[in-house]
């Protein structure tokens, strides 16, 4: 019977995704056997999971989280270990055949690269890993047989209207944003945002980095990036439109004029789900939309202006090489410093856009390159909070 599961490691299990990704999954203990956990601050939540999923493997990339849990967890047959390298050698287990990777930022690089290059079946949330190096990935993803399913809804959404169209030309796809809390403000009421308020998504109830990204439509930026990359687009083919409601995850328009659309209400536990047992469709106990319930979705133009930080995703894109590597790397340290109350919200743009016109620019990258790019912004960005605050 045993045989018959499949064995997956969650990355990124103490997270919103995490979590969810728990949620889906203890509904399919019968599909599903999870070998590997890990986390890296949140000891106590870590341990319980760990408790009720009895992994072989739990990592914790946090060192006094790695104490808290190596304490607590007294059976032998649950290996506590401690950091990336770890994480990294665990994952070459055959027993693990799926990996999901729902790190946050940066950290979800290596181990995706580590993952396709011992094969492995990967559901992705970490988007940032795409941003940074997806045109390496994507290649390197197909040379080795790994396939990649998006969990990030837009891209669950795409991906899912692009099957059955096999080698149909795509005229454009266009993403969906919500707009985040901060839609309606004018540039005077930006100056006062506090963490608080932009940790309150109106309609996603996510980590705290993607809903900082979410209020300064960086993280539609990123979202853009990655699409182009998973979906193997020309810049010029990615459009992004405000939708409030979130009920449309995103649009495909192809050659003929017919645009295709992916409708549910929002929670990624229907994406999570999709990719767990994709190309399969099961049945669950979500909420379903309805039409008459909900007649007005409404659309408007993403403001660009307003919204800096989506025009200089369109920028980076456009320029490739490493340029979303510093984009990515410099957003990442400004959120980071925001949430710290170090970096005003209204600030953010500034500093990608500052880290944007001075690191050394590389048309031509490869993943050594988007390292160094990445680590190099990480300092100078910090030095820029610091010299500018
Ligand atoms: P969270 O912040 O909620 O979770 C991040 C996870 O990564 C946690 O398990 C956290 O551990 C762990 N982590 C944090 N820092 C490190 C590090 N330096 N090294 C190793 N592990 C680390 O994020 P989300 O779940 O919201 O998002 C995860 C990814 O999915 C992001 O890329 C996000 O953009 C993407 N995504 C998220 C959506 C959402 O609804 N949340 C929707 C679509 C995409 P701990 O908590 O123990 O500290
Ligand atoms: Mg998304």
């Amino acid at each position: 019977m045993n045989e018959l599961k499949k064995g997956i490691a969650i990355l990124g299990a103490t997270g919103s995704i995490g979590t969810q990704a728990l949620s889906v999954i203890q509904d399919a203990l019968h599909l599903f056997s999870v070998k590997l956990l890990s986390g890296h601050n949140n000891a106590d939540l870590l341990i319980q999971q760990t408790n009720q999923f009895k992994p072989i493997y739990v990592i914790v990339t946090e060192q006094n989280a790695f104490k808290k849990v190596f304490q607590a967890i007294s059976d032998p047959k649950i290996k506590v270990l401690y950091g990336e390298e770890n994480l990294l050698q665990v994952l070459e287990d055959n027993e693990i055949e799926v990996v999901l990777n729902a790190l946050v930022g940066f950290a979800g690089l290596n181990p995706l690269i580590h993952s396709i290059k011992h094969k492995k079946q990967n559901l992705l949330a970490n988007k940032e890993s795409l941003v940074i190096a997806g045109e390496f990935i994507i290649p390197f993803a197909k040379e080795n047989k790994s396939t990649i399913i998006p969990i990030d809804s837009e891209h669950s959404a795409i991906f899912q209207c692009l099957l059955g169209e096999d080698n149909n030309a795509i005229e454009k796809i266009i993403l969906t944003a919500s707009g985040g809390p901060f839609l309606d403000y004018n540039q005077e009421q930006l100056k006062y945002i506090q963490a608080e308020n932009a940790l309150k998504h109106p309609i996603w109830k996510m980590g705290k980095k993607v809903s900082v990204d979410s209020a300064s439509l960086m993280n539609k930026g990123l979202e853009v990036i990655e699409a182009r990359w998973l979906f193997d687009l020309k810049p010029s083919q990615i459009d992004v439109i405000i939708h409030p409601q979130s009920i449309i995850h995103s649009l495909v328009q192809f050659t003929d004029g017919s645009l295709k659309a992916q409708l549910s209400p929002a929670d990624m536990r229907l994406p999570i789900q999709y990719a767990l047992y994709y190309p399969e469709r099961k049945n669950n106990s979500l909420s379903q939309f309805s039409l008459i319930d909900n007649p007005e979705l409404t659309f408007r133009q993403a403001d660009r202006k307003k919204f800096r930080n989506l025009a200089l995703a369109f920028i980076a894109m456009e320029k490739g090489g490493n340029m979303p590597a510093i984009l990515n790397a410099a957003n990442e340290v400004a959120v980071q410093s925001f949430l710290n109350g170090n970096w005003p919200f209204y600030r953010i743009p500034e500093l990608v856009e500052e880290m944007m016109n001075i690191q050394n620019f590389i048309s031509k990258a490869d993943l050594e390159i988007y390292y160094e790019t990445t680590k190099k912004c990480f300092a100078d960005s910090e030095a820029y909070i610091r010299k500018n605050t």
